[in-house]
């Protein structure tokens, strides 16, 4: 599987972080941003998803709140349990789905 590094969206305005990209900042209201790579964060929680209905095989599904070094939490997947306060890379995939891979 394929994957690029997770990128956000800052405001040229006001300087605002926004993941999911938006088309106008919620902070400010400017419509003028650029990319910029996430690149990493921090693990605030995590979950497991054990039994997920209509799921097609698979096993758990580790589920976490990542604060991107960048400043936006952005949810993430990932492949095994992780810890609170766990340094993580955060990375897209190409069915667009966000993985957060330890460091
Ligand atoms: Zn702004």
């Amino acid at each position: 599987m394929s994957e690029t590094v997770l990128m956000i969206q800052r405001c040229n305005a006001c300087g605002e972080a926004v993941f999911p990209a938006r088309y106008r900042c919620p902070r400010c209201g400017a419509a003028d941003s650029a990319s910029e790579a996430a690149a990493g964060g921090a693990v605030e929680e995590s979950t497991v998803v054990r039994h997920r209905v209509g799921a097609q095989g698979g096993g758990d599904v580790y589920l976490a709140s990542v604060r991107a070094e960048a400043g936006p939490v952005v949810i993430a997947r990932s492949d095994t349990a992780l810890r609170e306060g766990e340094a993580v890379a955060l990375v897209i995939d190409t069915d667009m789905r966000v993985w957060a891979r330890k460091r």
